[in-house]
């Protein structure tokens, strides 16, 4: 099986990025590009890391550290360094799987979209005295099949999360729609923006100064929209199966 260009596809989406960042009158270093590598083999990250992909994200955490774990045995196989990277989880966390999420010792976790599993998470943390770098999905649409707190939910829980010793927030995350023109996702992102704008007024002592916002099809409009984080994987890696 021959793999996509992913060397190439990565140039061109930090070339998209670049320009979309001096466009929006922005530094493309204040964008991190998560490679979003979901249903793809080890092959395919280690390609990306060979071209120089850092950050990676996964959905589903047995996934997740299956595929680092395959990654290890791989590196050792061929005498090769250990393979460094930085995971983002970034889909729904069921409370049974908390355990193996903590596991991947992920860099951020887009994704706690719940007060039980931010509470899970936490007390894993405390028990094993580190913390976990977070970002709290929103579901700005109001769509009742999505993921995260409804905006009211949140500020309604946010004493609560912030209260959470071992879990550091970061900012907000959001997945507007599916809708095939990208352009109906703007008004989403800058909802997301303006939630933060708030949340920083009423809670200054949190960092809020990252938006997971963005994917394939829309992320130069997430950008234009202020995001940090920009997921992207068809793009990088080609269709899913
Ligand atoms: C799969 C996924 C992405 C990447 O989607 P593409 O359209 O392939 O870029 C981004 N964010 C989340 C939460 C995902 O599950």
């Amino acid at each position: 099986m021959t793999l996509p260009p992913i060397a190439e596809n990565l140039e061109r989406v930090r070339e998209r990025i670049a320009d979309a960042a001096m466009r929006a009158s922005r530094d493309p270093d204040g964008i991190t590009l998560v490679a979003v590598s979901k249903t793809h083999p080890w092959d395919y990250v280690s390609a990306a890391i060979a071209a120089g992909q850092r950050d990676f994200g996964e959905n589903r955490p047995e996934e997740a550290l299956e595929k680092i774990e395959s990654g290890i045995r791989i590196s050792e196989r061929d005498n090769l360094q250990p393979p460094t990277f930085n995971l983002h989880l970034i889909g729904p966390i069921q409370s049974r799987k908390a355990a193996i999420a903590y596991a991947c010792n992920p860099a951020m976790i887009h994704s706690i979209d719940r007060l039980k599993i931010a509470r899970k998470l936490n007390d894993l943390a405390v028990a094993d005295g580190q913390v976990l770098h977070v970002l709290l999905e929103v579901n700005v649409s109001g769509e009742a099949s999505k993921a995260g707190f409804g905006p009211d939910e949140l500020r309604r829980t946010l004493p609560e999360l912030l209260d959470l010793p071992a879990l550091r927030v970061h900012g907000l995350m959001t997945i507007p729609p599916f809708d095939p023109d990208p352009g109906t996702a703007r008004p989403h992102f800058i909802a997301l923006r303006r939630l933060r704008d708030e949340l920083a007024l009423a809670y200054p002592h949190t960092d809020w100064s990252h938006l997971s916002m963005g994917m394939s099809d829309d992320f130069e409009i997430a950008i234009a929209e202020g995001a940090t984080h920009v997921r992207v994987g068809s793009a990088i890696f080609g269709p899913r199966a």
